[in-house]
């Protein structure tokens, strides 16, 4: 089962510089083939078939435990999406063509069926699908698939930051590099220990540096490129016996560390009236739960 904690595990700057473009190049990062939904289901589901694991605890609770943080970073890309949307229509009059400025301009769908916000969809608009979860429940070749996702999702976050400067994108593709690197360290070391291929001498895929990076950079000089963070009060404590040793580039020694990070608020999404979110009369909206805030 699963608790929730309503903080994102990064904290992001405000809405405050709408940009519809960028929010679809960066629906990629959450419904396209390396997304963030496809990190996560891949995970949960090779976790909930995960066959002999109580010999193989170590790549169980591995598994379970990094789809966990899976689950946070579809929220994180959610919020970047809907930050980019915030403000990117006209708040005027349904009369007054409120939504003509985005006619043509970044996804029709963010506008057109949702209340400018995230599409569980990629670039194109095309849904996430199911078929993006490979589980064969053989666990070698599990792992390298794993390996090989965590490698195409670092080079999708590569590109979308190469498309945008917008601080609220930057700031989530930075923080989701440096978590992506650790996931890719985390099943070459689990490959490594199975079968005794170093494949962490793969590393860096793409080949640059997340040092190059400077919202990257940030997290690596705070340590965040060496922790695992274990996502449970009390479960997933064998993640320690694959998450041990130094890291591949920079030689420092790797830790797990109990519970979620900090992380940052969850930034509030401001009503967008001419797409009727929440609603066309927001003042009796708020009325309305006030009623139900005193019990009456
Ligand atoms: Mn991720
Ligand atoms: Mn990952």
């Amino acid at each position: 089962m699963f608790l929730r904690i309503d903080r994102l595990q990064v904290e992001l700057p405000m809405a405050e510089d709408p940009d519809p473009k960028a929010a679809a190049a960066v629906q990629e990062l959450l419904g396209g083939r390396f997304g963030e939904m496809s990190t996560l289901m891949n995970y949960t589901y090779q976790s909930f078939n995960f066959r002999g694991k109580d010999a193989l605890k170590p790549y169980y609770d591995l598994v379970s435990n990094i789809a966990t943080e899976e689950l946070g970073h579809i929220e994180v890309v959610a919020a970047t999406i809907n930050g980019l949307l915030t403000g990117a229509t006209d708040r005027k009059e349904v009369t007054d063509t409120p939504l003509k400025g985005v006619s043509g301009v970044g996804n029709p769908h963010h506008f057109l069926n949702n209340g400018q916000t995230a599409l569980v969809a990629n670039a194109l608009g095309a849904p996430w699908q199911g078929d993006y979860v490979f589980n064969t429940g053989d666990l070698v070749l599990d792992m390298l698939h794993n390996f090989f996702l965590e490698c195409g999702a670092r080079m999708g976050k590569l590109r979308v930051y190469e498309t945008t400067d917008n601080p609220i994108a930057r700031a989530m593709c930075g923080y989701l590099l440096v978590r992506g690197g650790v996931h890719q360290v985390a099943y070459a070391k689990a490959l490594e220990t199975i079968t005794g291929v170093e494949v962490a001498k793969m590393l860096n895929i793409p080949n640059i540096s997340n040092e190059v990076i400077p919202e990257a950079k940030k997290f690596n000089d705070m340590g965040v490129h060496h922790t695992l963070y274990r996502f449970s009060p009390s479960d997933y404590q064998d993640i320690d016996k694959i998450w041990k040793g130094q890291h591949p580039e920079d030689g420092g020694d790797l830790k797990v560390v109990d519970g979620p990070p900090d992380g940052g608020p969850v930034n509030p999404l401001t009503p967008e009236p001419q797409v009727f979110a929440p609603g066309y009369h927001p003042g009796e909206l708020a009325e309305i739960a006030q009623r139900l805030m005193r019990g009456m």
